[in-house]
């Protein structure tokens, strides 16, 4: 048969409606979902059954391709993350392009979370197949390809997350470009003091961290800096990254420079409780251990240019642009805390 002729073939569906144990159907009725669904335009075999991963739920699904010539196969369970692939690979052990498979989610997004709706938790189960049945209609066998990438990712973010995924991909021999916005690495673990659950205090992982990122040939760590522009696509990524200077350089008697400055704003740090100058250090153990500037609140007064011994503050450097090229990005950019409304959650009571 032509390729033209296999797309033009009349749909065969079959849907598979799982139990998972009495994880679905103590909630959802899935005898009646199964039912239901096997009026449905295209569908020639709709069954229920209690474990769809289980060797005699494949071999179901197995039987089903040879005996009733289906082109296209529905099982609506648990994760995909799951056991997407296990149902994948009974299609492509039985001749059928892995590709003609939609996995549905009827225990995490419908049965757990509906427990006490077993009416509507029906309903949703009815409805999502049925989303899932016009979805297979357009699928078209695939076959996979492989592409050459380039050995060089950007992570983008300098939290504790960005700094693991960083040294994970240095060890494994690729070049790193690790892109924070602040002027600072360690994101919000710096924020915090022993961590849960093991107690260990927060200052000595980051800073172990740290140590291991700065002295990891492979990684070239980018302060101030945010992806402006970005193309192309996996293997092969063109991102433009934006670094606005620091400002500040080997000063000698950094707290005679902060106390210089007339600026005053609500520190981050601490969520606002005290405050910092225009020209700071995140904390005492920050990395990297050097003022910055907070461009968004200096005047550009002088003040501290004048107090500084030693290295120097420049206040009219401009931002610089850099492209470079990446065979993957990592989004490692962290949480904003949630500030509830009044009264929501007892805030503010
Ligand atoms: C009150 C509190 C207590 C906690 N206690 C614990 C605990 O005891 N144990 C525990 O394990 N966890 C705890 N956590 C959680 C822990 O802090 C977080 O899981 C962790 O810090 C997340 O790290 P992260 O790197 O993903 O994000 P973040 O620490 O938020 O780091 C993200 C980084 O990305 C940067 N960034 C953001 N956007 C961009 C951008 N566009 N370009 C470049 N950089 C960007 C940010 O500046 C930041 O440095 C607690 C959290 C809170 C709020
Ligand atoms: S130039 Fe900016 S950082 Fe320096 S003292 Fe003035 S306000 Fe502060």
């Amino acid at each position: 048969m032509t390729k033209e002729e296999k797309d033009k073939e009349p749909l065969r569906i079959g849907v598979y409606v799982c139990h998972c144990g009495g994880n679905i159907s103590d909630v959802v009725d899935v005898e009646r979902v199964a039912e239901v669904i096997s009026h449905d335009e295209g569908v020639v075999v709709s069954r229920d059954y209690i474990f769809m991963c289980s060797d005699p739920g494949q071999n179901l699904i197995a039987e089903d391709i040879k005996e009733h010539g289906l082109n296209r196969v529905i099982v609506a369970s648990c994760s995909p993350d799951l056991h997407e692939a296990t149902f994948q690979n009974v299609l492509d052990k039985n001749g059928l392009n892995k590709y003609l498979y939609m996995h549905i989610n009827i225990r995490e997004q419908d049965s757990w979370v509906h427990s006490h709706e077993h009416e509507k938790a029906t309903e949703k189960a009815i409805r999502l197949i049925r989303g899932a049945i016009a979805g297979v209609r357009h699928e078209k066998p695939l076959e996979p390809i492989m592409k050459d990438a380039t050995k060089r990712a950007l992570v983008v973010g300098g939290g504790i997350s960005g700094l693991t995924a960083a040294l994970d991909l240095a060890d494994r021999g690729i070049a790193v470009d690790l892109v924070e916005k602040q002027p600072f690495l360690g994101g919000r673990i710096t924020q915090l003091t022993k961590l849960f659950p093991t107690d260990v205090s927060a200052k000595e992982v980051i800073q172990e961290m740290v140590n291991r990122v700065v002295n990891n040939s492979r990684i070239t760590i980018r302060l101030n800096t945010e992806v402006v522009e970005g193309s192309g696509a996996i293997g092969s990524f063109k991102v433009k990254l934006r670094t606005i200077p620091r400002g500040v350089q080997g000063i000698d008697n950094p707290d005679e420079v902060i106390d210089s400055c007339p600026v005053e704003v609500p520190n981050e740090h601490d969520y606002g409780l005290t405050t910092r100058k225009a020209i700071f250090i995140k904390c005492p153990d920050a990395y990297p251990n050097e003022l910055a500037i907070d461009w968004e609140n200096c005047t550009r007064c002088g003040k501290c240019v004048e107090a500084a011994k030693g290295g120097k503050i420049t206040l009219d450097d401009t931002p610089s642009e850099e492209e470079i090229v990446v065979g993957s990005i990592i989004m490692a950019t962290g949480f904003k805390p949630y500030e509830p409304a009044e009264g929501e959650f007892g805030y503010g009571e």
